[in-house]
């Protein structure tokens, strides 16, 4: 019997090994540096002001461009990219999607703002959300009102590629269980207080994450009588994720940035 088991494990791991060498490492070995792969519109950049801004009046649907100096809020743009086509010369997509911020006003992008500046700002994190979730971090996601893209990114940053869990964040089920709370969604009225009743299960010190461009601002639904945002009134939001959705490595990043982990 002695003899059975050990033969049966060593073939086991025969065959475990046999299929490491096939399929390689799967996981990105660094989520900070990889480039993202085909058509991908990360954070926008600002070439310079325009002589004539007719062309860009009123294109926005969500008001995202602002004037003098101009300027792109990635918390409202839905990075349709219509702008970029109607004058190329002074708006550009690049692929960096180093976008989270934990500070609403940098998430405002203008000829100022270099590529490469990191808009996490230290100085605006509680003291204790790096000595208390640095090295293990349990979140809740709540959909209020979401239309499942941003659901289904954050889905992605668990699989194999991304692989959150290996910086010790991980989504878990209840709030009772979490250490805070992602939204997404535009925030609509029947889920407004579901919204409160999660966050406020959640023991403090909470934190509180809005991932896409519904949860920061509305996105379109913003005016919508059917939106109800003043529930987030009052509330400590730790961390702005923009995109429509957001791209795992966007999340994977911000949070990192939040946390002050090195191996970002
Ligand atoms: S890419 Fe963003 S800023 Fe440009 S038009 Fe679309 S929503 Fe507006």
């Amino acid at each position: 019997m002695y003899y059975f088991c050990t033969l049966h494990y060593i073939s086991y791991m025969f065959n475990q090994l046999k299929i490491w060498k096939r399929q390689g490492k799967q996981y990105i070995t660094d989520v900070t540096t990889t480039d993202v792969p085909g058509v991908f519109r990360g954070r926008p950049e600002i070439l310079g002001e325009p002589k004539d801004d007719a062309a860009l009046r009123g294109l926005c649907p969500t008001g995202a461009i602002g004037f003098s100096p101009l300027s792109i809020d990635m918390g409202k743009c839905m990075f349709c990219g219509e702008c970029a086509f109607a004058a190329p010369d002074l708006i550009r997509f690049s692929k960096n999607y180093k976008m989270g911020s934990n500070d609403r006003q940098k998430l405002i992008i203008n000829s100022s703002v270099r590529p490469e500046d990191d808009l996490i700002n230290p100085d605006a994190i509680r003291a204790e959300i790096r000595r208390l979730f640095g090295r293990s971090l349990k979140l809740r996601q709540v959909s209020a009102g979401g239309d499942g893209s941003s659901e289904l990114e954050l889905n992605a940053t668990g699989n194999v590629n991304f692989d959150i869990g290996r910086f010790g964040i991980d989504f878990v089920a209840s709030p009772r269980h979490a250490d805070g709370i992602v939204l997404t969604g535009p925030i609509s009225r029947n889920m407004a207080g579901p919204f409160k009743l999660a966050y406020e299960a959640v023991a403090a010190p909470r934190l509180l994450i809005l991932a896409g461009t519904d949860a920061i601002s509305g996105g379109l639904l913003a005016d919508s009588q059917d939106v109800d945002r003043s529930v987030l009134d009052g509330l400590h939001v730790d961390l702005y994720v923009p995109g429509n959705p957001p791209h795992p490595l966007t999340f994977v990043n911000a949070v990192l940035g939040l946390l002050g982990r090195k191996n970002r």
